[in-house]
This record gives structure tokens, C-alpha cells and sequence, in this order.
């Protein structure tokens, strides 16, 4: 969206992908080499293909270590996907085989590319989407390998600039000297796409996903990245650089403020002590988690590894991944979650039937259980990463009793089954269950006879109290998690696990909105789960808060009528 402003200015929108504001010159980098251009490559096609591939996986290799001395494995790991996707038969064999059928080797690189792009384009899964864009890169790579072209010199900028791109890809924003890239702008990608991971962590300000920027702006026109709102100023006249700048100094303030607050522990200023947590999609969300001072991993969604996958990842590949998050938590709890698909998350090799109602069908625990096969595997995949550190594990969309118990022989068979063969397994888990349905909040008594612990999925919990599809922004307004009977359900939860000494945290995004932190708090609440970036902020309200006074107005909330009636009460707090 285009917004006119003034008579130069042009303001534009895009998706805040990395906070912070940037002002600066726009360095436009184009795609010539990329964009279907095509060069010549002599002799065997075949293998100069081999070649371009083998020097391509040395580069990665070593741009792989160059990124994690220099900005940290988190970034580093990012190059492992583009290492596995080189050896992938996927990608692969079917350069080989359009070469075998005459293609030159760039075109049947590029081919392939443009199959691969259009298939993950349109997956429904954000995440999945934006792997187009590492797809991208290795072909990018592998086309300049096969024809000597070369890469952008990212040496040769002389003064510091906002680059300005189509799309940034992965390899190329790991490369981008913060001292000389003030931020960056681009036509595509979202906020989940890996070169806006590792903007943010680089710390360089960036926007993503700006239709029709390039038409928009010249080389070397004066622009405003705003990372934090997503707005984009081209050409802004000396008023609003003067307000940018403003901003982005009481921004810096307070990003510096709350990063003297990373080791502090979340206590009321009445000293009620809470836990907060992070939630992540797989190892490499650790490192932004302790960044942002979590203390624990509240909810690992494992489903992230199957998606990532063509087929179900191995007991190995499984045991791997969870052993990177629990070593990488220093000893802090790690909960991981068992297999969470079905409803919106689909994976094609599950080969799982077309239900009318997914959201209320053969999901999560409900299609483990009846897959012992498939969850076993997972099973013993935990007990064998208990070993290196402090795993909790947690099964979700938990209806009735005998699915509790049921999960829970299937995990101690799996534990038999590893001891039998005399592999290493964790002498404990701590056991946990999601309360995302109302039918289990209102057994959560009979179920802690069963369970360590409690996680309220609010996401779900919403959904399936409030009757209304988290997916159908047509009656988005009804999804309310303020509505005073989701709130009672809530607190019965907590008081139920209490009696008994249980623990009760929340994993859904309602645990890091600051609107309702203080009403949790009030309930009684043992854990905020949220993501990373969004504790400091959640760490800095409970600080400043009284948790008598907080459970004296939630008390009010549970009396009240509506959600509008809740904000009211909530409001007095603010
Ligand atoms: C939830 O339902 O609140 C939850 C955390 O699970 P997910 O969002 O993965 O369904
Ligand atoms: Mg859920």
C-alpha cells in the first residue's frame, strides 16, 4: 500500500521483520544474473553440474563457520538446511535428469528451482512457504558456481546503506556488515522467512514483504526502515526525519532498558515469583530464548521436525534434535511436546483422510495413539534425550482419563523396550498435559492424579469454549480471550492443580499479552510461555505489579459479565 504524503514523501507498508529504525541511503541490488538471464556453460553438462555442486557445499561450509565465529550458531544453523537440501534426491536428481534429457545444466537448475518455489509457495503453513526462499538461494549459488558470475560485493559499499532488494536471501544477509548495512527493505518474505531471522539476529532493523518497493524508489534516495511498525518513508522531508530519529532514540532507550532486565527473575513487587518461558519450533530457537533471558522452554512444537521432513524423522534424527534444545537449556526444563498435526497442521505422508472437521477430528494425541507405530518412535526418542538434561514431555489435545493413561503406557513400554536393549534413557520425565478443551479443564482433578504437570493451550482452549474457528477471521471479533467464561474455565484449572500441588502454566498467546498478564498473574498462573521476543517486555509489566492487588481484580473478572466489562477491571491496573 501506497500512501502519499506531502509532495515528495511516499510512504509505504510492509511486515516489521527486524525492530529498530534505520535512515539512510537506499542501495538497490538487482537480480540481473538471476532473473532468467542466461549464460553460457561449455563441456559436459553433467559435470559441470557435479562441480558447481561440490564447490558450492565448500562455500556454505565455510560461510557456515565464518557466520557462527562472528554472530553465533543460531545464525550458523541456517546453512546446515542449505547443506541437507544440497544432498536432497528432491532437489537433485531432477537436475540430473532434465540434464540426461538434453537441458543445460543453469536451465535445469533454474526449472527445478521454479518447481520447488511454486510447490512451497503455496503451502498453507507459513514456515513452509518461506523455505522458497532458501530454495532460491542454493540455486542462486549453484547458477553463479556454474557460471563464474559473481555474488553481490558486499565489500564494495563504501558508506553505510539501507539496502533495498526484491528478496534478500539467506546468504546474503548473513554476509551484511551491520557497520555498513543500516537495514534493509524488501519486496517479499515474511516474518518467519531465515534472512529475517537472522536480521533480527544481526540487529539490523529490516521490513519484508513491501509490494511494489523497487518501483517506488531510486538508487541512493534517502529512506526510513522502520522495523518496528513496518513502515517504509522514501524520500521524507527534514519534519519527519527529525520524528524517525525521535523514535528511534526513546526505542534504544527502551530496548536498553529491557536488556538490563535478562538475568532478573519475574517477581511482583509484592514478591510473587513466576516463571517465564519461551516457546520454540526446534533447536535453533534456543539461542534468541536465553537472549531474551527465558528461563525455560515452555512448549517445544516437535510437529516443526515432521514438517521439515519427507518422510518421519528417525528415532535418530528425533533424539538429535531434542539433545540440541536440552543441551543447549544449560540444565533448564525443556517441555517437549508430542506430535501435534491435524486441524490446520497437515502433513502429506501421514497420509492423513480429508475430515470435515479437522479441528474436531483425528488430531494430535487422538491419531498417536491410534499410530503406536509413529508415536513410539518419538517416545523413545525422548527418554534417550532425558539424558542430557531436564525434559519434561507433554501430550496435547488431551480429552478424557484413558488417553492420559494410555500415552502413558505407551511411554514406559517405549522406556521397557530401550532398557531391553541396553540403550542409555533418563530415569525420570516429568509428565504434563495441554489443557486446550473445555471437557478437560473441568476434569483437571481426576487428571492430576495422572500428570507432574499442566499447560493451558489458550489458543485452542478459546477456539473450543467460545465455539469459533481460530482460523476464520470473519468472526475473529469472537474470539475473545477476555470472555469471562474462558476466564472461568481458567481459573479452575489453576485451583484444581493446585489442591493437589500441581503446577499450571500457558503456552497459548495469551500468556504474553501484556493486556493479560496481570489478570493470569491474579489467577494464580505458574509459567508464561511466549515467544522469546516478547519476555522482556512481559518480565518488565509483572515486575511493576502487585499481585494481591491483581488477584483481588481478577476475582472481579470471573463476576463479570462480559469482556468488555474485564478490560474495564483490568484497565484499573494499567
Ligand atoms: C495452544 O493451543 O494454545 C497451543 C499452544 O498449541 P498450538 O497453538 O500449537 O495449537
Ligand atoms: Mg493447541
Amino acid at each position: 500500500m501506497a500512501l502519499a504524503k506531502g509532495s515528495e514523501e511516499t510512504m509505504l507498508i510492509g511486515i516489521a521483520a527486524s525492530p529498530g529504525i534505520a535512515i539512510g541511503k537506499a542501495l538497490i541490488l538487482t537480480e540481473a544474473v538471476f532473473a532468467g538471464e542466461k549464460s553460457e556453460v561449455n563441456g559436459d553438462q553433467q559435470q559441470a553440474f557435479q562441480e558447481a555442486l561440490e564447490q558450492s557445499k565448500q562455500e556454505i561450509i565455510l560461510l557456515r563457520q565464518q557466520v557462527s565465529q562472528q554472530t553465533g550458531e543460531e545464525a550458523a544453523s541456517v546453512f546446515d538446511a542449505h547443506l541437507l537440501m544440497l544432498e536432497d534426491t528432491s532437489y537433485v536428481d531432477p537436475i540430473r535428469e532434465a540434464i540426461g534429457q538434453g537441458a543445460d545444466a543453469v536451465s535445469a537448475v533454474q526449472a527445478t528451482m521454479q518447481q520447488l518455489v511454486d510447490l512451497f509457495r503455496n503451502m498453507e503453513d507459513e514456515y513452509m512457504r518461506e523455505r522458497a526462499a532458501d530454495i532460491t538461494d542454493i540455486s542462486r549459488r549453484l547458477i553463479r558456481n556454474l557460471t563464474g558470475s559473481t555474488a553481490v560485493d558486499w565489500g564494495a559499499i563504501a558508506e553505510p546503506v539501507i539496502v533495498v532488494a526484491h528478496d534478500l536471501t539467506p546468504s546474503d544477509t548473513a554476509q551484511l556488515d551491520p557497520s555498513l548495512v543500516l537495514g534493509f527493505a524488501a519486496e517479499s518474505g515474511g516474518r518467519t522467512s531465515h534472512s529475517a531471522i537472522l536480521a533480527r539476529t544481526l540487529g539490523i532493523p529490516a521490513v519484508v514483504g513491501t509490494k511494489a518497493l523497487l518501483s517506488k524508489i531510486k538508487d541512493g534516495q534517502l529512506v526510513i526502515v522502520d522495523g518496528d511498525t513496518g513502515n517504509i518513508v522514501i524520500d521524507p522531508d527534514a519534519d519527519t526525519v527529525m520524528q524517525f530519529r525521535q523514535k528511534a532514540a526513546a526505542a534504544a532507550q527502551v530496548r536498553a532498558e529491557l536488556a538490563l532486565l535478562k538475568d532478573q527473575a519475574a517477581v511482583t513487587i509484592d514478591g510473587c515469583c513466576v516463571e517465564l518461558a519461551a516457546n520454540i519450533g526446534g533447536p535453533r530457537d534456543i539461542a534468541p530464548a536465553l537472549a531474551n533471558g527465558a528461563e525455560a522452554i515452555g512448549l517445544y512444537r516437535t510437529e516443526f521436525l515432521f514438517m521439515d521432513h519427507e518422510a518421519a524423522p528417525t528415532e535418530e534424527e528425533q533424539y538429535q534434535a531434542y539433545k540440541a534444545a536440552l543441551e543447549g537449556m544449560q540444565g533448564r526444563a525443556v517441555v517437549i511436546r508430542t506430535l501435534d498435526v491435524g486441524g490446520d497442521k497437515q502433513i502429506a505422508y501421514l497420509d492423513m483422510p480429508k475430515e470435515d472437521n479437522p479441528f474436531l477430528g483425528w488430531r494430535a494425541v487422538r491419531m498417536c495413539l491410534d499410530r503406536p507405530e509413529l508415536f513410539k518412535v518419538q517416545l523413545r526418542a525422548l527418554w534417550r534425550a532425558g539424558c542430557h538434561g531436564n525434559l519434561k514431555v507433554m501430550f496435547p489435545m488431551v480429552s478424557n482419563l484413558a488417553e492420559v493413561k494410555q500415552a502413558k503406557h505407551l511411554l514406559f513400554q517405549a522406556r521397557e523396550e530401550l532398557l531391553a536393549e541396553d540403550r542409555p534413557v533418563a530415569r525420570k520425565l516429568q509428565i504434563g498435559i495441554m489443557i486446550e478443551l473445555p471437557a478437560a479443564a473441568l476434569i483437571v482433578d481426576q487428571l492430576a492424579s495422572e500428570v507432574d504437570f499442566f499447560s493451558i493451550g489458550s489458543n485452542d482452549l478459546i477456539q473450543y469454549t467460545v465455539g469459533v474457528d481460530r482460523m476464520n477471521e470473519n468472526i475473529a471479533h469472537l474470539y475473545q480471550p477476555l470472555h469471562p467464561g474462558v476466564l472461568r474455565l481458567i481459573a479452575m484449572v489453576i485451583d484444581a492443580a493446585h489442591r493437589q500441588d500441581k503446577s499450571v502454566g500457558m503456552c497459548g498467546e495469551m500468556a504474553g499479552d501484556l493486556t493479560c498478564i496481570p489478570l493470569l498473574l491474579g489467577l494464580g498462573l505458574d509459567e508464561f510461555s511466549m515467544s522469546a521476543g516478547s519476555i522482556p517486555q512481559a518480565k518488565k509489566l509483572i515486575q511493576s505489579l502487585s499481585a494481591t492487588e491483581c488477584s483481588k481484580v481478577a476475582a472481579k473478572c470471573l463476576a463479570a459479565g462480559e469482556a468488555d466489562e474485564v478490560r474495564k477491571q483490568l484497565a484499573v491496573l494499567a
